[in-house]
């Protein structure tokens, strides 16, 4: 498609979406008038700029249906990402939305080189998390063959891309690093497998690692990108020329801009990524702040696709950190320590990747009171980690290695109560 043509397109769809939300929904429909702002307002792209915002804050405080636009009856699936401090956000598909997420899903997969003659094992978390259930129906959609292996056993799955024969995986790249690594314990070496594409996202990564992987693995990896709110994976993909990943803009609209003023940055510029809905129907959504940091390439691809590209992911303007693949927000834990006495809100999280693997360690302070009634002997510390540990898995979903600490004994940030060490270093 020309760029006029996908702009004409984007305009018309545009107009579209916000005349649904503003007459489907409430929040929508108040913001807008409190800007004066009437659905006909809207008839081309560059009209996006005199729409407002919206952030996961809105989500969370329209917790768990009141961003829907589309009735009850429409929706036929549902997701959930992790929100700030514990409540997660919901997403629900209408039959339309699920259809363009596969479709969207197959061209990242074309664009892949996958074909109907392809073995693919889908290696992402099955659940709420839309990694899984996405890839799963863009792999069927474009008629290879899926396997829906998940998250966890690793030499199960490795002994099923050996005997199967598979040809392609998507995971995140650091499960495909930790895959790496699990066969070379087994003495399965990479010329006993078929392995040739991989798809790899749901978390930052980097050329190094890109290298890595494609080394140990035996394939070409590319990158895809997506967040449930927007839709899933399927949002931007990779072409053969990996330089920088297409954006699906006739479905999702990008914009980049500055993360302090909100004002609309140049193309070329970093700054945050904001997307507009142009199709979705079950929770459609304008200028959705993503939070993440990137720029929109110039110029055209070799490649001959005209969809614009975002860059690498390069950090995020909130404090969000990935680990294993799953958003944890420092507020999610200090909603747990709040919730315990023995524990003061005063923690430092530190990150690592040992092996292949993140690993998550929470220190966290005790209070005072209970620090002075004899609670520095070893039982009753070990004690109070398990508990802590637990509490944080059931809001994190993910495990954490707990150190309780005296008073007074982790360094405070300047300016701010939370303290995060992230060794991975991923940039
Ligand atoms: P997902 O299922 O894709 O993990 P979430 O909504 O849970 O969806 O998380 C989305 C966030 O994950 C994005 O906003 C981004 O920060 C990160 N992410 C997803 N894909 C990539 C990628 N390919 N590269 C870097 N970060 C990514
Ligand atoms: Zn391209």
């Amino acid at each position: 498609m020309s760029r006029d043509e996908m702009s004409a397109l984007q305009g018309k769809r545009l107009h579209k979406v916000v005349s649904y939300v503003y007459h489907n929904v409430p929040f929508y429909r108040a913001k807008m008038q409190a800007m004066d702002l009437n659905p006909d307002d809207i008839r081309t792209i560059e009209d996006i700029v005199k729409l407002p915002f919206t952030t996961k804050q809105d989500i969370r405080d329209n917790y768990p249906f009141g961003l829907q636009a589309a009735p009850k009856s429409e929706i036929i699936r549902i997701h959930a990402s992790s929100g700030t401090t514990g409540k997660a956000t919901i997403v629900g598909y209408t039959r339309k939305d699920i259809e363009i997420w596969s479709e969207c899903m197959a061209r990242c997969l074309t664009a892949y080189g996958v074909t109907r003659d392809d073995l693919f094992s889908v290696a992402y978390g099955y659940g709420l998390f839309t990694g899984g259930l996405g890839v799963h129906y863009g792999v069927e959609n474009m008629g290879a063959a899926v396997i829906p292996a998940s998250t966890g056993n690793t030499e199960k799955h490795i002994g099923l891309i050996r005997d199967l024969g598979v040809t392609g995986i998507a995971c995140t790249p650091s499960y495909a690093l930790h895959l790496a690594e699990t066969m070379e314990a087994l003495g399965v070496r990479k010329e006993d497998l078929s392995l040739r594409v991989g798809a790899f996202g749901a978390e930052p990564w980097t050329e190094h690692m890109r290298k890595e992987i494609e080394e140990r693995l035996g394939l070409k990896g590319y990158n895809l990108y997506g967040l449930s709110e927007i839709m899933g994976p399927c949002v931007s993909y990779e072409c053969e020329c990996q330089n920088g990943s297409h954006i699906c803009e006739d479905h999702f609209f990008p914009e980049i801009v500055d993360p302090a003023t909100l004002q609309p940055l140049p193309r070329g510029k970093e700054g945050e990524l904001v997307f507009t809905t142009l199709t979705k129907e079950g929770m459609p959504l304008l200028r959705y702040r993503t939070r993440d940091l990137c720029s929109l390439l110039e110029g055209e691809c070799a490649c001959g696709r005209t969809e614009v590209r975002m860059g690498r992911i390069i950090g995020r303007s909130d404090d969000m950190l990935i680990i294993r693949g799953i958003n944890v927000f420092p507020s999610q834990v200090e909603s747990v320590l709040l919730g315990i006495p023995e524990c003061a809100p005063r923690f430092k999280l530190i990150v690592e990747r040992t092996g292949n693997l993140d690993a998550l360690t929470v220190q966290v302070e005790m209070r005072q009171e209970y620090f002075a009634q004899g609670f520095d002997t070893l039982a009753p510390v070990t004690e109070l980690e398990k508990k802590v540990a637990s509490k944080l898995r059931g809001v994190l979903s993910i495990s954490a290695r707990v150190q309780i600490k005296s008073p007074g004994t982790i360094a405070r940030s300047e300016g701010k109560t939370v303290f995060v060490e992230d060794r991975r270093k991923l940039q």
